[in-house]
C-alpha cells in the first residue's frame, strides 16, 4: 500500500533551536544503527520509519557502516525513502558519518580526506541523495592532523554534499580545537553527537560547557544504554533483545550488573506515571543544550512508547536527587 504522511504529524513532536544554528530538531530523533541492516526485516524497518516520520520526527541518523553487512543501513534506508518519501525529501535531516572502520585498507577508516570524501560519496549513492543534511566525523584520529580532517568537512560542505557538519565522540579539549578550526574555516560545527545516558555521564563533565560556549549542539545517542533503561532486563535477559543476541555490543554480564540499578530507577519512574525509558529521555532534555535525544528502536510500539515521554519532560528537584543518589550507588 502506499505510504501517505500523516496530515498531523507537527503536532505531536516538538523542535528545538541546534545551538546558534537555523535548523530546528526534534526532541526525538531516530537511530538506524541496529535494526536496519540486511539481516533485519526491512518490512519492519520500514513500518518504523513512516510511523518516526507520522510523529513528526523529521531527523534520520546513519553511518557508512551500519548494517549488518556495513553499507547495508543506508542502503535499505535509500529503498525506504525511494518508496515512501518521494515528495517529501525537503522535510526530512538526514547524517551519516564515517571515522570507523569501512573498507580494507589504509583509506577505509580514521579521519584522513581522502577516506572522508570518498565515503560520503559512497553513502550518497547507497542512499540516493544528492547531498545529506549532515555530515559528521565519526570518532576523533589522533593521528590525522585536526586541520586536515576539519578541512575536509568545510570542503564536503562547499561542494554541496552536506549542507551541515558535526563531530562525533570527541573530548571536550578535541571538540574545543575542532571548532576553531572549524570557525575560522567558515563552516561552523552544528551539534556534537555524544554517548549520553543516565548510565554514561562523561558529556557533564567540560564537553556540555564547551558546547553551550561555541553554540553547538548536544544529539546524545544511546540514551536508553542500549536497552538497559527499560524495564526489560528487569527479570532476566529476553532472548530477542540487543543483549539476548549474540553479536551485540551490549555484554549480558554489564545488563547484569546493572539490574539492581534499574530496578530502583524503574520504581521512581512509576510513582512519575512512566516507563523507565521514558523517563530516561525526559531526563536527558532537563538540559537545552542537548538538541535532539537519538533513539533507536527494534519496533514501531518502542518508538511509540519513546515518544510518550515527550508527556512528562518535568522533573521535581527531589525526583532529580533520588536519581543522582540511585546512579551514584
Ligand atoms: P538506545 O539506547 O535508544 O537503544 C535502543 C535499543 O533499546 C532498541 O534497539 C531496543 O533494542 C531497545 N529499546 C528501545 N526502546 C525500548 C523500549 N521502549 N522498551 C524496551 N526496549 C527498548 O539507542 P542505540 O544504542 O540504538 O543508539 C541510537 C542511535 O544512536 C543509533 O541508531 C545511532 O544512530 C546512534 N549511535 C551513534 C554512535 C556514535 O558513535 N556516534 C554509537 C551508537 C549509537 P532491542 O529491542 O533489540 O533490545
Amino acid at each position: 500500500t502506499p505510504y501517505l504522511p500523516a496530515s498531523n504529524r507537527y503536532d505531536q513532536e516538538s523542535f528545538r533551536r541546534c545551538g546558534n544554528s537555523g535548523i530546528l530538531l526534534p526532541n526525538i530523533s531516530l537511530g538506524l544503527w541496529h535494526n536496519f541492516g540486511f539481516i533485519d526485516d526491512l518490512h519492519k524497518g520500514r513500518m518504523i520509519i513512516r510511523r518516526a516520520f507520522d510523529r513528526g520526527i523529521t531527523h534520520f541518523d546513519l553511518a557508512n557502516n551500519y548494517g549488518p553487512p556495513f553499507g547495508s543501513a543506508e542502503e535499505n534506508f535509500g529503498t525506504i525513502l525511494r518508496h515512501d518519501f518521494k515528495g517529501y525529501r525537503d522535510e526530512l535531516f538526514i547524517s551519516s558519518k564515517a571515522g570507523f572502520d569501512m573498507w580494507p585498507g589504509p583509506y577505509g577508516n580514521l579521519g584522513s580526506r581522502k577516506y572522508l570524501i570518498a565515503s560520503l560519496d559512497q553513502s550518497l549513492k547507497r542512499m540516493g541523495l544528492d547531498y545529506v543534511d549532515l555530515f559528521y566525523h565519526h570518532r576523533p584520529d589522533p593521528d590525522t592532523p585536526l586541520e586536515e580532517t576539519m578541512g575536509a568537512l568545510d570542503q564536503i560542505v562547499r561542494q554541496g554534499k552536506a549542507l551541515y557538519i558535526g563531530i562525533s565522540n570527541y573530548p571536550a579539549d578535541e571538540a574545543q580545537k575542532a571548532f576553531d578550526i572549524l570557525n575560522k574555516l567558515g563552516t561552523p560545527c552544528l551539534i556534537h553527537q555524544a554517548r549520553y545516558s543516565m548510565f554514561d555521564r562523561w558529556v557533564e563533565d567540560g564537553l556540555l560547557e564547551t558546547l553551550r560556549s561555541n553554540g553547538t549542539g548536544l544529539i546524545a545517542f544511546s540514551p536508553l544504554a542500549q536497552g538497559m533503561l527499560t524495564s526489560k532486563y528487569i527479570d532476566g535477559i529476553p532472548a530477542d533483545s540487543r543483549a539476548g543476541k549474540s553479536m551485540t555490543y551490549l555484554e549480558k554480564d554489564e545488563v547484569g550488573k546493572m539490574v539492581p540499578v534499574i530496578r530502583a530507577l524503574n520504581e521512581i519512574a512509576k510513582n512519575r506515571g512512566q516507563e523507565l525509558s521514558q523517563m530516561a529521555i525526559a531526563w536527558l532534555l532537563r538540559d537545552p543544550v542537548v538538541t535532539s535525544v537519538l533513539i533507536g528502536a527494534s519496533s514501531v510500539g518502542q518508538l511509540d512508547q519513546n515518544l510518550e515521554s515527550l508527556k512528562n519532560t518535568s522533573f521535581t528537584s527531589d525526583e532529580l536527587d533520588e536519581i543522582d543518589k540511585i546512579l551514584k550507588g
